[in-house]
């Protein structure tokens, strides 16, 4: 059987979030709970009314057209996608897919997966508006305009992408880039971001570079989640390797297909032939406009740090490991709540420990994100301040984490000077000699070789202190107390 390779390009939409306002209308770009109540007589296309440009919209498009090492414009315009669909009642949608100039062209993006570095080059990257949703009940659908000219970025790569896993590894990474730079909320739960996925397989062997070697190209319309592009990816390259087989893929014409998530396979939709002529033209209602040097400059320094940035200020600053710098930094508001502790004053290794293991540990149990969380920054530092002053062990500190959460109370409540360890060395010596005065069995039985018997000691020993006693210690001392009898 020959070996096939998967050639895979990806045109991931993402919603820009914090423009204020919509792309070209007033109404503000929000999610709201209750369906159209963010809209303005531009989105339902009322004769008369005229697109303005969101400059903020602007701006985040070109910082990530920076970000992905696009060049950028000089000047900018839109065109007219024109089609009909209930969810377009202008009858056609502002983009810049053809002849203007996008927000950016030819950058690429370097993401990890599995420990790999990859390269997927960009081929652009352009601002359009995004439509309504549509809900599909039994036997009506319900329209909501709130989502009708939401800025969308649009990002298409060139094919390099070889695997499903690949995809998802770019796509988290894009949506780590989306977050940090602030971009985008980026939540792929809320159906900000979309994509569509084009897969073709050539031979193993020929020359990747040149597209005449290329397979014909499916694309898979509108998947909305990571695990949807995944499945449809494997799915797809399945159905093709099949198709080669029988020699049904070499005739095949480039075709729109769509993922079905409850079926788990793509299904046709039309064929190039049939391909939908867009009729695209320059929108005459927005003059084309300058993006000044100036402006430009002004964008590229305002990048935040990013993931990749903040990773390697932990390993090499604050010598965490990899892994540990890993997890951090997966997610925006975990590795904020991260910052927010180191600024506090907290060690970076004590505070990376607690985040990582402890309160990770504890989102993941209750599915919670950290945003929700109750233990605050400087609530945890309570905790790593009252270990650092001896108040309490590591056991009872995590104790008082869990006590802290179950009650939604600070945990200074319960750090007190009676629940303190007992480290002095004098008060343990006390406590010991009193319990080894009333062992004389023990103490023979320990002394005639049963070794075992040191844990009784131990044992008792908290018992006495209800587990108050510093542990170090009291081996120590119970070791030098038992030389001595
Ligand atoms: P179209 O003209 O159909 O819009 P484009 O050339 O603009 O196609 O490419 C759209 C997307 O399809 C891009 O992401 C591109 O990387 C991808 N693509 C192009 N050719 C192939 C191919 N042979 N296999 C997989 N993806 C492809
Ligand atoms: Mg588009």
């Amino acid at each position: 059987m020959t070996k096939y390779i998967a050639k895979i390009g990806l045109e991931m939409h993402c919603e820009v979030s914090e423009t204020n306002t919509k792309v070209f209308s007033a109404a503000r770009n929000s999610y709201s709970e209750k369906p159209n109540t963010n809209v303005r007589p531009l989105d339902m296309a009322f004769p008369g009314t005229l697109p303005v440009v969101n400059k903020e919209a602007v701006r985040k498009a070109l910082m990530a057209s920076m970000i992905l090492g696009c060049s950028q414009p000089e000047y900018m315009y839109f065109e007219r996608k024109n089609y009909y669909y209930p969810d377009l009642p202008k009858g056609f949608q502002l983009t810049q897919e053809t002849k203007p100039i996008p927000v950016g062209i030819y950058g690429k993006v370097e993401f990890e997966c599995d420990g790999e570095l990859k390269t997927v080059r960009v081929n652009n990257l352009h601002l359009e508006e995004d439509a309504a949703s549509l809900d599909h009940f039994y036997d009506t659908s319900n329209i909501d305009y709130n989502r009708a000219g939401v800025p969308l970025l649009e990002l298409v790569t060139e094919p390099d992408i070889h695997s499903a896993k690949e995809a998802v590894a770019f796509l988290e990474h894009m949506r780590s880039v989306y977050q940090y730079s602030g971009i985008s909320e980026a939540d792929s739960k809320k159906g900000q971001i979309r994509c569509d996925v084009n897969v073709s397989i050539m031979e193993d062997g020929l020359d990747e570079a040149d597209p005449k070697n290329w397979g014909t190209k499916v694309e898979i319309k509108n998947v909305n989640s990571f695990g949807g592009v995944r499945d449809a990816i494997n799915y797809e390259i399945e159905r093709q390797t099949e198709l080669k087989e029988t020699g049904e893929y070499d005739k095949m014409e480039q075709q729109t297909r769509r993922w079905d998530e409850e079926s788990g396979t793509t299904i046709f939709m039309r064929s190039k032939v049939d391909a939908i002529d867009y009729k695209y033209f320059v929108e005459p209602n927005i003059p084309k406009f300058k993006i000044s040097k100036d402006w430009l400059e002004e964008i590229r320094k305002s990048i935040p740090e990013l993931a990749m940035d903040r990773k390697k200020k932990y390993i090499d600053s604050y010598g965490l490991s990899a892994y540990d710098a890993g997890v951090l930094v997966k997610e925006k508001d975990i590795s904020d709540y991260y910052e927010e502790c180191v600024k506090l004053g907290i060690d970076a290794k004590v505070a990376a420990n607690w985040v990582t293991v402890n309160i990770v540990g504890e989102l993941n149990k209750e599915e919670k994100s950290i945003k929700d969380f109750y233990l605050t920054p400087s609530m945890l530092k309570q905790i790593t301040d009252a270990i650092g002053s001896g108040l309490l062990s590591s056991k009872q500190a995590k104790e008082v984490f869990a006590k802290a959460l179950e009650e939604n109370k600070e945990p200074k409540n319960f750090i007190s000077k009676e629940n303190a360890q007992i480290s002095d060395e004098g008060e343990l010596t006390k406590i010991i000699c009193e319990i080894l005065d009333n062992s004389s069995e023990q103490i023979a039985q320990y002394k005639g070789g049963r070794d075992n018997i040191f844990d009784y000691f131990v044992g008792q020993v908290m018992k006495n202190t209800r587990g108050k006693a510093n542990p170090v210690m009291t081996k120590e001392i119970l070791h030098k107390e038992l030389d001595k009898r």
